[in-house]
């Protein structure tokens, strides 16, 4: 039976034109049939999080404020990825991107909102840049609200689905990075706290993750303002350097994969949780005990 299923497919990979197939290395089927919908998947963790999520089988809609960016990484994700346009700063935009995902596959199983930013602003409390500290929110903390709404919308409903958020390390600890960044961070984490206790109604799970630092372009453009004379390889290994499990440093991947964990039936009991994928960062600090 089993050599059987390899020929039957081996033909299929030779039946499927070769357009197709440099897309379908799929590696698995814990989201066959699902539709997702990610902010901020025009690079980074969005977008190999779309790229784990339709190796997996589901269709991506991929929504960022990035249009050039957006339609090349639908190009090179294949035909289950789409992009459209979105600031998630305009609800107008996000009810829109909610609306277009239905409008093309039916249905909305997964909303991801990943979308986020960190600027520069002065250390201090003290100094902080009010405006900034707005725009930050709007986006991180303003622009996941009204995902978390906009999904919700649809999917009450049908009284399912899954509702993801990206948090941060940064939102569980002080002192981590900037006050802004740090307070939109523990923001998300209370949000989804907060959203989980209504959508548990509605038989539709809600968690974030909290990934430790990863080099992605805003967090490399980010250091560039602290280390102009720094190159980029020497801001990839500034930021791997933070981590403190031996011989792992944290990638786009792996928040991708505990993505579709907590979007797949896996992870059918979870929500209200905040998944830290850090290494073990923000559990333990060493002490160096001081020499009697
Ligand atoms: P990234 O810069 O590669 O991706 C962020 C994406 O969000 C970009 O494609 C950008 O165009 C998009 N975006 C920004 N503003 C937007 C807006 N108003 N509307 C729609 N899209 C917008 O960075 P990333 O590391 O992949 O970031 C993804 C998420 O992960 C963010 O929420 C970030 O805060 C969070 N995060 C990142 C790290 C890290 O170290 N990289 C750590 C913890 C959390």
């Amino acid at each position: 039976l089993r050599s059987g299923f390899r020929k039957c497919s081996s033909l299929r990979f030779l039946l499927t034109p070769s357009s197709e197939r440099q897309f379908s290395a799929q590696t698995g089927s814990k989201l066959e049939g699902k539709v997702a919908l990610i902010t901020g998947a025009a690079s980074g963790i969005g977008k190999e999080t779309a790229r784990k999520f339709i190796n997996n089988g589901a269709k991506v809609v991929l929504a960022d404020i990035q249009k050039d960016q957006g339609h090349e990484t639908a190009l090179e994700l294949g035909p289950n990825a789409t992009f459209i346009p979105c600031d998630v700063t305009k609800e107008s935009e996000i009810s829109q991107a909610v609306d277009f995902t239905i409008s093309k596959h039916n249905q909305l199983d997964i909303m991801y909102n990943n979308a986020g930013i960190a600027c520069q602003t002065p250390q201090s409390i003290v100094d902080l840049d009010l405006a900034t500290f707005d725009r930050v929110m709007a986006i991180n903390v303003r622009g996941v609200v009204a995902g978390i709404k906009h999904g919700a919308r649809v999917m009450i409903p049908r009284q399912r689905g899954v509702i993801l958020c990206t948090a941060s390390v940064t939102g569980l600890m002080g002192g981590l990075s900037q006050h802004t960044y740090s307070i939109s961070k523990s923001g998300v984490i209370g949000i989804v706290k907060s959203a989980a206790s209504e959508m548990c109604q509605h038989g539709i799970r809600i968690n974030c993750i909290s990934p430790m630092a990863i080099p992605t372009p805003f967090v490399i453009d980010e250091l560039k303002n602290y280390y102009p004379g720094v190159d980029y390889e020497g801001l990839v290994q500034m930021v791997h350097g933070f981590s403190v499990l031996k011989g792992a440093v944290c990638e786009p991947s792996d928040i991708a994969n505990a993505a579709v964990f907590l979007a797949s039936d896996d992870a059918k009991f979870i929500s209200g949780h905040n998944l830290v994928v850090d290494g073990g960062f923000t559990s333990f600090k060493s002490l160096s005990l001081p020499t009697p």
